[in-house]
């Protein structure tokens, strides 16, 4: 059984060949992306393996269908990058892995509102630079602050355990309500009552057509003056236009994202010796209160782990007709 990874990195290959020790799967490893540019590329596999920022739409999975290709899984859980519609006309498989460690994302977010609140990024380079002076450190207590977290599956239930830990009130809102959560105090309320009362609003929903901009110019304007916005979740719930002038005219004090409309050109690349083209970014970037990473809220041992054994074992149920041990890792 062969297999075809798409924009692996070499950490990639040292979980999957780990999980691959008890089995027999023939590897290939790419660094490119999956997309249209490549597809015609891909010859005598039985299943291709890609991420987030892989596109995998209806032009893509018609010549994988064409080539033999079986199924096409997911080393992630949000799967806004493959066109299933098409995938059920060409009949091929999609699989995910629905949940890898949520932990490490909750944990990446929180650490991500730290580090803009008390600034330790700027503490640490003036240390080191001898420089001992307080100034322009300032930051807030979370004690007590309220928290609005929008969407609270297993990434936004383990946010709220966390955010609870720092003595915050907490407001959701999902379509579902966790019972759980509202045991420990969660409030679930409406969109417009998290706007209104949230100093912080945390995404951990996953990016739908629905919700496409979900932070644009008019939800904004609904927010408190000086809220903080944290998105470990998907890039295009942000509008990233409009989150630039409310950084401008200070309605919006920070802003921590891991995750970026267009990252799909620059994350997960070393481009420290290149021009950067994308202006909106470089835009983002220039502001103080801004605090980026790429895409690495999931990038701890215990999620790799994960992320490779799931992947491995739901090809392998789909490629020899089992049973799947977890239905929400099979999307087709
Ligand atoms: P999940 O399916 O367990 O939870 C998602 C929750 O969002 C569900 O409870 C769902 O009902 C709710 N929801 C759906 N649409 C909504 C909307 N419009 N408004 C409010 N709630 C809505 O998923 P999860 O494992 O918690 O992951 C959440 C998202 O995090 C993923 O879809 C993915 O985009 C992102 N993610 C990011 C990273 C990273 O490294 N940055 C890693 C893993 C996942």
């Amino acid at each position: 059984m062969k297999i075809a990874f798409f924009s692996t990195q070499p950490y990639d290959r040292v979980f999957f060949d780990r999980e691959n020790q008890d089995r027999r799967f023939a590897y290939q490893f790419y660094e490119t992306h999956l997309g249209p540019h490549i597809v015609e590329a891909v010859n005598d596999v039985d299943a291709v393996c890609v991420f987030v920022n892989d596109r995998v739409n209806r032009e893509v999975i018609k010549v994988l269908a064409s080539r033999g290709v079986k199924i096409v899984a997911l080393r992630c859980a949000g799967f806004n990058n493959v066109d299933l519609d098409a995938a059920q006309e060409f009949g091929l498989s999609v699989c995910r892995v629905p949940a890898y460690s949520p932990e490490a994302v909750a944990e990446h977010a929180m650490a991500m509102l730290l580090t803009l609140n008390r600034k330790t990024h700027k503490a640490y380079n003036r240390v080191r630079e001898q420089n001992f002076s307080l100034n322009g450190l300032l930051g807030f207590n979370l004690h007590g602050k309220t928290i609005g977290i929008v969407g609270t599956g297993k990434i936004g239930k383990a946010f709220c355990h966390i955010a609870k830990g720092f003595r915050c009130e907490l407001l959701a809102f999902d379509i579902y309500e966790d019972k759980q959560l509202k045991d420990i105090g969660v409030l679930y309320v409406d969109m417009e009552t998290l706007y209104r009362s949230s100093d912080i609003i945390s995404l951990h929903c996953p990016l739908t057509p629905e919700n496409k901009h979900l932070v644009t110019q008019s939800t904004i304007q609904q927010m408190k003056d000086g809220v903080i916005i944290l998105n470990t979740s998907r890039g295009a719930l942000i509008d990233t236009s409009a989150v630039i002038d409310a950084l401008k005219t200070r309605k919006i004090a920070g802003l921590a994202i891991d995750v970026y409309e267009q990252e799909e050109k620059l994350f997960f690349k070393d481009l420290s010796d290149a021009i950067i083209e994308d202006d909106t970014l470089q835009r983002l970037m220039s502001f103080p209160n801004v605090l980026i990473t790429a895409h690495q809220a999931f990038f701890t041992h215990e999620a790799l782990t994960q992320i490779a054994s799931t992947t491995l074992r739901n090809i392998e149920e789909l490629l020899l007709g089992r049973e799947p041990s977890n239905k929400q890792a099979i999307l087709v």
